[in-house]
């Protein structure tokens, strides 16, 4: 079996821009391509996992949303960096979509379609609802933010993917 790590994109590897309509406001994160590469070299297969509710309320559309993702795949095929598939979730929040985080329907797709063992895989996202979509699925997750660690949690809390790379390598 495969083991994966999942990331949610805005707020997680690109800076969130809020409802971000144009390859031109895509804006890494210094620690992203190291971290994912440091990753994918230890063997996991990289997924991103997005809620894009934008899509829903007309703020961006379908077209614009392939756009950002193609031109993502471009900057991290220039690292040597693979991501097996993108899902997004163009629902609205008040939809309770299966695959809307913090419903687990993305990862649990990607779980099959690649045959992975999600006890020796992650989630890493920067809100509650990227922790539960991991946890619902069975992955262990990090929550990245400025906020203190509640050791009684059973999720990982940090504040950057650097922390995360570290967390994952010593789990
Ligand atoms: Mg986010």
């Amino acid at each position: 079996m495969n083991k994966a790590i999942f990331f949610d994109r805005d707020g997680t590897l690109i800076i969130d821009k809020h409802y971000p309509n144009d390859p031109n406001q895509i804006e890494y994160f210094s620690d992203c391509f190291s971290t994912l590469k440091k990753l994918q070299n230890q063997g996991y297969l990289l997924f991103i996992v997005t809620n894009q509710s934008g899509v829903a309320k007309g703020l961006i559309t379908e077209e614009q949303l392939e756009a950002i993702h193609e031109q993502m795949q471009q900057d991290f095929e220039k690292q040597n960096i693979n991501i097996e598939e993108y899902f997004s979730a163009p629902y609205l929040p008040t939809s309770n979509h299966y695959y809307r985080k913090p419903n687990p329907g993305m990862l649990l797709e990607a779980i099959n379609t690649y045959n992975i063992n999600p006890a020796q895989s992650w989630m890493l996202g920067d809100k509650i609802s990227d922790v539960e979509a991991g946890l619902k699925s069975g992955c262990k997750s990090i929550l990245l933010s400025q906020t203190t660690s509640d050791k009684t949690s059973n999720y990982h809390t940090c504040k950057d993917l650097s922390e995360a790379l570290k967390i994952i390598e010593q789990a």
